[in-house]
């Protein structure tokens, strides 16, 4: 055993004592040959790791902004209520309840874990049936909600890529008349865009794995889907996982990749059990394994990796530094993963999507899949929609379709739709005369997520709830990313305080230029758009907000000392 299982451990001490003990670090350093201060600072990293007992049900609440919108405080207080307990101390024997970024249920909420099992569309009132049958000895396993699939068929059949049906192995058979460069071949030629939020094309990212020439090679594949908002890869988890077991197959035989891991987060463990029997169906038909289809030397093995609660960890260098079992913080030189990537062997790092995307190429071909979508941006993405609009789910949209249509009554019927972010809080945010622009290459790429927000909304609230999430989810190595989004969160508040200026508006500008320059990783570069977007696009908005500048707004007055704060923390560190 080595390092790279560190993980795997803390989760068995987690899942069977409620906490990491010293004694349980002790016992894992001398097995993986750690040292123990080293895995105390891995187990601080992580979420859903705790250094203190909890209870033996733990209850995960998300606060996303849409949660809050639909009822997140009045749950949070009937969890408290019922249970007897506070939010984000470690409870009782019984129970231990905490706040935790979106869990992937943003079209079914208010939504909690508990004990990983997912309970959705809260209530105060099913909160305490809930909390009941807990007290009562009944097993949370076998009264979980089930999930909704919430997925919408949209383009016509001769244009749907991903929803269409599936056969085991299908998309596999074309190995057996392709070489692996063919193979590479037909993804470069249908242009196809990573799905994760970087649009990197992914024929590129499997061909230059291949040029480097390595004894090990991986494919992993970042099932990390955090980003508030998102949930559609969830879905192909629920719905198509072998069409993403295949993808990851057609990756490894086409860059000479071996082995294939998938990072899954620990937000989805529930759909485990299902996931791994499938596993064991392939190993069984001889579509993973030694000499699959037949074909001599053409092995490949797949396995699951759960990761422990971490948005930051959704970035591939940061997550290939968890997979190797350390704290999932970007690495200051990011070499390319094809090259230097898992334990410094070429590495293919791709999305849920993407993969899935490969598989349906390689099965109907690349002209299928580019006689769909816009010349830049061929084909469908799945898109998750949540917020005010009457069908929140998941949508597979060809490329090139507009805000309008997918807003419209046609599609997920938003009602009065004025702010609208896309790609979740890292992404940008459009008004309400923005909608008849495309999602493609050409016009706006969205990564998955579409937040829908009507006229009723308070747009501070939002914002408020984005920036604070990056100031939680910031793994702190450095400083514009750490100091910064506390500074704006300080002026989101200043705001709603009524105290704002024009100045203070345009130092809202002016830090997220330094945290969007300065920052290491996309985590930090991207934290302050949807607010500095939101003061451009929506003037009005602000400018009711302003405070006369007759330095009356100074009596509440803590920004000097965020802004003094910051100054020295920036003097500490070289930007
Ligand atoms: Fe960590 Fe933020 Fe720096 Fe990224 S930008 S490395 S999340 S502190």
């Amino acid at each position: 055993m080595n390092r790279t299982h560190l993980l795997n451990k803390l989760w068995e001490y987690q899942h069977k004592f409620g906490y990491i003990s010293n004694e349980a670090i002790s016992e894992i350093s001398k097995l993986l040959n750690v040292s123990a201060i080293e895995i105390e600072s891995v187990v601080s990293f992580y979420h859903f790791f705790h250094k203190t007992p909890t209870g033996k049900h733990t209850i995960y609440l998300n606060n996303s902004i849409i949660s809050e919108l639909k009822g997140f405080e009045e749950v949070k207080t009937a969890f408290e209520k019922e249970t007897g307990c506070t939010f984000n101390d470690n409870g009782n024997e019984e129970f231990s309840l905490f706040e935790t970024s979106c869990i992937g249920l943003n079209d079914q909420e208010p939504a909690a874990l508990i004990n990983f099992y997912p309970f959705t569309d809260l209530t105060p009132k099913k909160v305490k049936l809930i909390v009941q049958k807990i007290k009562n000895g009944e097993n949370v396993k076998d009264f979980a909600s089930k999930t909704k699939s919430n997925i919408h068929y949209t383009p016509p059949f001769h244009k749907t890529v991903i929803f269409k049906p599936y056969e085991m192995g299908k998309s596999l058979q074309p190995i057996l008349k392709n070489s692996p460069q063919q193979i590479i071949d037909k993804i470069t030629k249908s242009k196809l865009l990573g799905c994760g939020g970087a649009f990197f094309p992914a024929g590129y990212k499997w061909q230059s794995c291949k040029n480097n020439e390595a004894d090990t090679k991986y494919i992993i594949c970042n099932a990390d889907e955090g980003e508030p908002g998102t949930f559609k890869d969830k879905a192909l988890f629920q719905y198509l996982p072998g069409l993403l077991y295949e993808g990851m197959i057609l990756a490894g035989y086409a860059t000479g990749a071996k082995e294939g891991i998938i990072y899954l987060r620990a937000e989805y463990l529930y759909l485990l059990p299902a996931l791994e029997k499938l596993l064991e169906e392939f190993y069984t038909k001889n579509l993973l394994g030694k000499n699959i289809l037949g074909i001599d030397g053409f092995d490949f093995e797949l396995r699951y990796q759960i990761g422990a609660g971490s948005y930051v960890c959704g970035a591939a260098s940061a997550l290939i530094e968890s997979l190797e079992g350390r704290r999932g913080e970007p690495p200051v030189r990011s070499h390319s993963a094809t090259k230097y990537g898992y334990l410094q062997k070429p590495t293919v790092v791709n999305n849920v999507e993407t993969l899935c995307y490969a598989a349906r190429i390689i099965e109907f071909g690349e002209d299928y899949f580019l006689n769909i979508g816009t010349p830049e941006s061929p084909g469908t993405k799945l898109i998750s929609i949540s917020g005010d609009v009457a069908k929140p789910g998941i949508y597979e949209i060809e490329y090139g379709t507009t805000f309008k249509e997918l807003l419209g009554i046609e599609m997920s019927q938003a009602t009065s739709p004025y702010f609208v972010q896309v790609s979740g809080p890292s992404g940008d945010c459009i008004n309400n005369t923005e909608f008849n622009r495309k999602i493609c290459k050409e016009d706006i790429l969205c990564g998955g997520a579409l937040m829908v927000f009507n006229r009723n909304r308070d747009i501070l609230q939002i914002l408020r709830n984005f920036i604070e999430f990056f100031k939680e989810e910031s793994c702190g190595v450095c400083t514009p990313c750490r100091a910064g989004n506390f500074i704006l969160t300080e002026k989101i508040k200043k705001i709603q305080r009524g105290l704002c200026t024009q100045e203070d508006l345009d130092e809202i500008k002016q830090w997220g230029k330094i945290i969007k320059l300065s920052s290491r990783c996309g985590l930090g570069k991207a934290s302050p758009n949807a607010l500095i977007m939101a003061t451009e696009k929506f003037k009005e908005y602000f400018n009711v907000k302003i405070a006369p500048n007759d330095g009356s707004q100074n009596v509440e007055f803590d920004m000097e000392d965020a802004i003094h704060e910051f100054d020295s923390l920036i003097k500490d560190t070289q930007l």
